[in-house]
């Protein structure tokens, strides 16, 4: 599932068509009209937490929201025709003089006047763990507002804190050795900061393309990122889709146990139980 880093990365992969003349904007599931927006310049292409947002001349925006299965692809055209046969799945094709994008599978697709949303979706998202000018102490705010949610349901709620999603939520609850089953009450300010720091650190350089086959392992004096030997880990995670496996910290067998609808993955000697604090009302 895309989260928040990768929709980062698709939108910087799609830049070159910003500033780019609408040559052709077709959206074959739904019933919205686009001719109208043929001939308007691309303002921008940002990613909000999960959302990708395309922005027109005239305030038009093109929300996507990529859930399980949506990917966004982006080709030169090299002087080709536009393409006329889409392949299935396909929910948007928007093209420019040079490029060519085509977004398929995405079950979100709308595409409305910027603020003219009866029921406005990303009004409710909460501040980007990737923007550009990243508040921590006022995401450390909000999930203290969820005090008696579990910490490993609370980070992935995008109405708190936008762009964490169930792969992050382990990597990063393991590599500060957080119990993703207690509620956000029994940690420290100091805890939920840093651990919105480092995932902040760890997402952000998989958008840069720095993380590539690198996972994030805790170790004393503080969690640093290792380069995994060969074979280490599925895809540079060090507890995702790694139950039964040994930890990466300690040996531990790693646990895959039901959190909500999804899997949390935890290491039961790195990430301890955390009990109510002694003399505290939690
Ligand atoms: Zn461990």
């Amino acid at each position: 599932m895309p989260e928040g880093d990768t929709l980062h990365r698709i939108a910087l992969r799609m830049q070159p068509l910003v500033g780019g003349l609408v040559e052709a904007l077709s959206l074959p599931r739904g019933t919205q009209p686009t001719a109208h927006l043929v001939g308007k310049r691309i303002v921008s292409i940002e990613a909000r937490g999960k959302n990708l947002l395309v922005t027109f001349e005239g305030r038009w925006v093109l929300h996507t929201h990529l859930r399980m299965n949506g990917a966004w692809r982006l080709r030169a055209r090299d002087d080709r025709p536009l393409s006329s046969r889409f392949p299935r799945g396909t929910v948007v094709h928007l093209a420019t003089a040079t490029h060519e994008a085509l977004c398929t599978n995405a079950p979100t697709v709308v595409l409305a006047r910027a603020g003219s949303l009866r029921f406005d979706p990303l009004a409710s998202l909460g501040p980007d763990l990737l923007a550009d000018e990243v508040d921590l102490d006022a995401m450390v705010r909000r999930l203290r507002a969820a005090d008696e949610t579990p910490i490993g349901l609370a980070v992935m709620d995008q109405r708190l804190v936008a762009g964490i999603g169930n792969v992050w939520k382990s990597e990063g609850l393991f590599a500060r050795g957080l119990d993703p089953f207690a509620p956000v009450a029994r940690f420290a300010d100091d805890e939920l900061r840093a651990l919105l720091a480092h995932l902040h650190m760890a997402m952000q350089a998989n958008v840069d393309g720095r993380a590539h086959r690198r996972a994030l392992v805790p170790a004393r004096g503080g969690p640093r990122i290792t380069r995994l030997s060969v074979g280490g880990a599925r895809e540079g995670h060090a507890v995702y889709e790694r139950a039964g496996a040994p930890c990466l910290a300690c040996g531990t067998r790693v646990e895959r146990r039901k959190q909500g609808t999804r899997s949390t993955y935890v290491c039961p000697r790195c990430q301890p139980a955390r009990s109510p604090t002694p003399g505290s009302a939690a």
